[in-house]
């Protein structure tokens, strides 16, 4: 829908200039988009923009979205290996940590080979296809004072301070203890380098208590806080997957394969592979698509799969 395609176009093709992807809520989609729109123009030499931005979810004009994603001819996510970041000072005040540390840990080591995982199989690239196959080196907390997340340098940044061996098929999400406030996104993946080593990042507020980026989880499993994260880690981390360096896939608007399934739920429950469950998003497959075997997103377009 509007949010997804306004997330994504901002970001989006801020991409091909080297930028940022986000996910984006609802309510605040206008201040969103101009947000969106600032991170190309504040890209860094080196880093790249944000794309797949988590828009905020409810807001947004409808207008007839585009359907299948295409290839831009660039590379894509063979494999990842992750490693979680978390950043600020509140990540040493265990009442605000709850259950979010332990809960990003049971994510990431779960999502490798699960059949959410594999909702991104089908596409590949120049070096080769999507697999589900995605490791977790675990994570490194950085307690020194956070940034917000309107500078992909400052994340790159942070990713080369804490990462002490990136590698090329690395993917470094960043969870900030900064509340969003203003901004009309909840998470963005990006790209850039490290020494001489390509690196895939991303970028998480708190979201905590933040109605406009929150899935609704009514499981009883995870905090709020966590469920919110897990969610918009799914959106990012499918895109990163997909479309790590803005060369990869995505539509004609620039939505990238979470985008267009952003806000949009499947399943009540998705079971990863190590048997922690999650509500969270659903990803586009141009297959499903193609052949009406999808769960339909936000524009009734029926090409969303579950990963269920
Ligand atoms: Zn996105």
């Amino acid at each position: 829908m509007a949010l997804q395609r306004l997330k994504s176009r901002a970001l989006t093709r801020a991409a091909a200039a080297g930028s940022v992807a986000a996910l984006i809520t609802a309510g605040a989609l206008q201040a969103g988009a101009s947000q969106a729109a600032s991170f190309s123009a504040h890209t860094p030499h080196g880093a790249g923009s944000a794309l797949g931005i988590v828009r905020v979810h409810g807001a947004g004009s409808r207008h007839k979205a585009a359907a299948d994603m295409l290839y831009n001819g660039g590379t894509v996510m063979t494999t990842a290996a992750t490693e979680a970041i978390f950043w600020g000072p509140s990540w040493a005040n265990s009442s605000f940590v709850g259950d979010k540390v332990t809960g990003i840990d049971r994510w990431y080591s779960g999502f490798g080979g699960s059949n959410y995982a594999k909702t991104s199989d089908e596409y590949s690239g120049s070096n080769g296809q999507v697999t589900a196959s995605t490791s977790y080196l675990g994570h490194v907390i950085d307690t020194s004072q956070a940034s917000g997340g309107n500078r992909t340098s400052v994340i790159l940044a942070e990713v080369a301070k804490e990462i002490t061996n990136p590698v090329p098929n690395g993917y470094y999400p960043v969870y900030v203890d900064l509340p969003r406030g203003g901004a009309g996104y909840c998470a963005w993946h990006s790209w850039g380098s490290v020494g001489s080593v390509p690196v895939q990042f991303a970028f998480f507020f708190n979201l905590d208590g933040d109605s406009g980026c929150d899935p609704q989880d009514t499981s009883g499993l995870h905090s709020q806080g966590l469920a919110a994260l897990a969610n918009v880690s799914g959106h990012e981390l499918s895109e990163a997957r997909t479309d790590p360096r803005g060369l990869g896939w995505f539509d004609s608007s620039g939505a990238e394969n979470g985008d267009k399934c952003a806000w949009t739920f499947g399943a009540p429950l998705v079971t990863f592979s190590n048997g922690s469950q999650w509500k969270i998003q659903g990803e586009w497959s141009n297959h499903a698509f193609d052949t009406n075997t999808g769960y339909p997103n936000r524009s009734g377009q029926d090409g969303c799969l579950s990963g269920q």
